[in-house]
């Protein structure tokens, strides 16, 4: 049968196409009844100007609070989801929690861009620039008001579609963000960069910067490139004053991480906006920023 999520027809869930461990047919079973009791949460983490401190987005990074096992973090279903027929289901419900919350965000006088992630594999769907543009227009918010961050394991043989996909989003004006950027097969760096809008350091490289020369290299080559291609760079996982400090040095202009805010409930996060105030993202760092 075809289900109907809130006007949009997708496919249905169909078991015999998922993988057929016993724990990921238990999750990927439970998962529509979780959507539908509300049990998916989204927790929410500031992205930060590195330089003034003020808040510039916000990613949401899903939970599933689970009637028996507890709070589970993205790890003990997303791979599972990504790899079953639900996974557009899925994301479009993610999608619609996170635009649910921007609007509350602006309606509390909080220009604050959401940015939500999403499987590579959702690229492969021609639809999705429709789908966004619609679940936008249902929250009353502006293309600008989210970020897609994309992790980049696209396979070569889909490029071509993707692209287009990603082209189709950038003209709606949603801004992209490349996630976890030199971990993947840099599939990315092939695509038409003017489409991107943001890259984001992965962890690993902050985590190494400071002490292993060829981590420092990548966040230097990464900087770089994006500022030859007018994009926006984003360092992940700061947990340190020193990381912090290089980072900037390096000229990352926007920093996420344990050091700046840990990922937090939505009524901890707006509590959060209403203590500081909110800065436009900070324009591409042509600025003096010693390298
Ligand atoms: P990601 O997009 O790279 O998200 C960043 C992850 O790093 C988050 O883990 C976040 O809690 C964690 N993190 C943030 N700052 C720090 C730090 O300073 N130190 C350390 N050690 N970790 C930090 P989380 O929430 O467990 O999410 C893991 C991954 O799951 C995400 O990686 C993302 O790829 C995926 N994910 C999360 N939510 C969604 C979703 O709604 N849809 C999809 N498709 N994937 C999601
Ligand atoms: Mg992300
Ligand atoms: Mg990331
Ligand atoms: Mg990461």
């Amino acid at each position: 049968y075809v289900a109907k999520s809130g006007g949009t027809v997708v496919e249905a869930y169909d078991p015999a196409r998922d993988g057929s461990t016993a724990q990921a047919l238990g999750v990927l079973g439970e998962l529509r009844g979780a959507m539908r009791r509300g049990e998916l949460v989204l927790h929410y983490q500031r992205k930060e100007c590195l330089r003034t401190g003020r808040v510039v987005g916000a990613e949401a990074l899903v939970r599933w609070r689970h009637p028996e096992r507890g709070l589970l973090g993205p790890g003990a279903f997303v791979p599972q989801v990504e790899a079953s027929s639900l996974v557009g289901e899925f994301t479009l419900h993610v999608l619609d929690l996170a635009l649910a919350e921007a609007a509350t965000w602006r309606r509390e006088g909080h220009d604050v861009p959401v940015a939500v992630n999403l499987s590579a594999r959702l690229l492969l769907d021609a639809d999705l620039p429709v789908r966004v543009a619609d679940r936008l227009a249902r929250h009353g918010l502006a293309p600008d008001a989210l970020v897609l961050e994309v992790t980049e394991t696209v396979a070569k043989s889909e490029l071509e579609v993707v692209d287009r996909v990603l082209r189709g989003l950038h003209a709606l004006g949603v801004h992209l963000s490349v996630d976890d950027f030199g971990t993947g097969w840099s599939s990315m760096t092939f695509l038409s960069r003017t489409a991107l809008h943001e890259v984001k350091i992965d962890r690993r490289f902050v985590a190494g910067m400071l002490g292993r020369p060829t981590d420092a290299a990548v966040v230097r080559a990464t900087v770089e490139l994006a500022r030859g291609s007018g994009l926006v760079v984003v360092a992940e996982g700061i947990e340190e004053p020193a990381q912090r400090a290089a980072l900037l040095a390096a000229g990352v202009e926007v920093g996420q991480g344990y050091l700046l805010g840990r990922p937090v409930p939505a009524a901890e996060f707006r509590r959060s906006l209403e203590r500081a105030p909110v800065a436009p993202v900070p324009a591409v760092a042509a600025a003096a920023v010693p390298v």
